[in-house]
């Protein structure tokens, strides 16, 4: 058997003619086209000399037939690993090098600047793109598979084969490559699907990119084990969700979908009253968003917590109290502690490092045996440069990353905090704050502001001084127009401290 591809398809397969997917263009597919087109694109594979262990390395648009490569991938005993469709050609010479793919898919109209790259990395290249209703197959690899068998004997893979490699979003450096085993996302859709209530007769709007592991992991493999449908939306687009909510009975989303369909005025209990489950995560949920779509819908989303590492962790309950501002509780399996810096487990209520242990963590990352083991407690429990705290009834609450971490005087100030204090001041729309280089207190707080209406500095500082200890109240405040975010709608920090770097020079 292989772990993964046999345990993801058991409950779908039963019935090869149950819906697996929905395109927004009104084409279908069953769980039996699944399993013919994840069969023919394993051919494919096999036939350009894809062995068991070989990276297959993906850098498409979103796509059906990117989702069945990821299965076919798979079931040909090789490591999927996609590369987010915002990487330039240099980036993309960079993982390449980094991961040694057997087979570089890139999509048809990058093939020309990727040729040069994919031959230095001695990756054979093939394109995938995304095919129309009423087209041929977009890309070479579709057109190959056009005439490949229908059935394929699945190679057998053990629970602790790789089966993916995902490299991080780089929010805090440069990406590392997480080992992912056939047992990391199998237990982890196992656990979801339970803890969440999935079953068959679930409908999820699938909004996500899945070059990331929210949704090619989260979303997709939970669905799949349930044996329910997707509807497959190419992007996250206000006038395509609001279309086929309807159609919905779930969706998974980052933030900022949330904070979108709020802006939106078609959010309302009509549209989005009947759904089962709203879940968030990738980034924190404003308690304030959480509330805000709560009262314009009557549904209270449910925010979880975890990263490419470890896949999810931690998740607020189905049944019984979501609490804004908190990711929940351990996940069945999963074992969680807060530590200080020497690693020693802190009292609850304390503010310390996270560290998860269980069958959700990844084996360690590519080609960094160093880093690897200085995340690793000798213990097992891998540290995950996120701080929390745990409340008196077990929620877990993030505060921030440790890199992101301000001492300012010598004393620890949580971002978190001060941005909360900042947020709730009449006028301000968000804001980040860091830690910013300070001739007398090594670091300097610095709050950066989006407003809605016209503040000065004084107007955001003053009120903090009655709320906020002196070390902890923003010494600079900088108004922008936006606050930097990636694709899935993480604030990039980095970014800001390297901006403001001389602020206090
Ligand atoms: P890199 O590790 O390369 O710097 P990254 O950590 O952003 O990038 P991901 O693995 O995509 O890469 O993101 C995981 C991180 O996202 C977590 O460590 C955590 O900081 C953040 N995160 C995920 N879910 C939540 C949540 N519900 N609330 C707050 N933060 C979250
Ligand atoms: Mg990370």
């Amino acid at each position: 058997t292989n772990t993964l591809f046999h345990g993801l398809t058991k409950t779908g397969l039963q019935d090869p003619a149950r819906r697996f997917a929905t395109l927004t263009d009104g084409r279908t597919f069953t769980y039996g086209d699944l399993d013919t087109r994840t069969a023919q694109f394993a051919h494919v594979l096999v036939s350009l000399g894809v062995e068991p262990g070989d990276r297959v390395a993906v850098q498409a648009d979103k796509s059906i037939e990117a989702l069945f490569l990821y299965l076919a991938t798979v079931r040909a005993g090789g490591v999927f690993l996609p590369l987010n469709t915002g990487y330039t050609p240099s980036e993309i010479d960079y993982f390449l090098n980094d991961a040694s793919p057997r087979v570089f898919v890139s999509s048809p109209k990058a093939r020309d600047a990727m040729a040069p790259i994919a031959a230095r990395a001695g990756a054979r290249l093939e394109t995938l793109g995304v095919q129309r209703k009423g087209e041929a197959p977009a890309g070479t690899i579709a057109q190959m598979s056009e005439g490949a068998p229908a059935t394929f004997e699945t190679v057998s893979r053990s629970p602790g084969d790789l089966a993916a490699i995902l490299y991080t979003s780089g929010t805090t450096g440069r990406s590392k490559g997480a080992m992912l085993s056939h047992e990391n996302l199998l237990s982890n859709a196992d656990v979801l699907e339970e803890t969440w209530g999935f079953t068959k007769d679930d409908v999820l709007l699938h909004a996500l990119p899945i070059f990331h592991t929210h949704g090619l992991f989260v979303a997709t493999n939970t669905i799949l084990v349930a044996g329910g449908s997707l509807i497959f939306l190419e992007k996250f687009d206000l006038d395509t969700v609001f279309a086929h909510l309807g159609d919905a009975t779930t969706m998974m989303g980052v933030p900022t979908f949330y904070t979108r369909m709020l802006d939106d005025a078609r959010l309302s209990p009509e549209s989005a009253g009947h759904m089962r489950l709203f879940t968030s995560g990738s980034a924190p949920l404003l308690a304030e968003t959480h509330r805000a779509f709560e009262r314009r819908t009557g549904q209270r989303i449910l925010e979880r917590y975890g990263m490419t590492e470890t896949n999810m962790s931690t998740s607020n309950p189905y049944e019984g109290e979501r609490r804004a501002g908190t990711v929940g509780f351990p996940l069945k399996g999963t074992e969680l502690r807060i530590t200080d810096e020497r690693g020693e487990p802190l009292p609850q209520g304390e503010i310390g490092a996270i560290e998860v242990k269980g069958p959700n963590v990844f084996s360690g990352y590519w080609k960094m045996p160093e880093k690897t083991k200085s995340e690793f407690r000798s213990d097992g429990f891998f540290v995950t440069g996120d701080l929390g705290v745990i409340d008196a009834d077990g929620y877990l609450s993030i505060v921030g990353r440790d890199k992101d971490l301000v001492i300012s005087g010598g004393y620890n100030v949580y971002p978190k905090e001060i941005e909360l204090a900042i947020d709730a001041i009449e006028g301000v729309v968000e804001s980040a704050v860091i830690g910013v280089a300070h001739p007398d207190f090594g670091e300097g707080v610095v709050g950066v502001v989006v407003a809605d209406k016209a503040l000065s500095e004084e107007d955001v500082i003053a009120p903090l001084k009655t709320s906020l200890a002196k070390y902890k109240q923003p010494k600079r405040i900088v108004f922008v127009d936006e606050i930097p975010r990636n694709t899935m709608g993480k604030v990039q920090k980095n970014v800001l401290r390297e901006s403001y770097s001389g602020l206090f020079k």
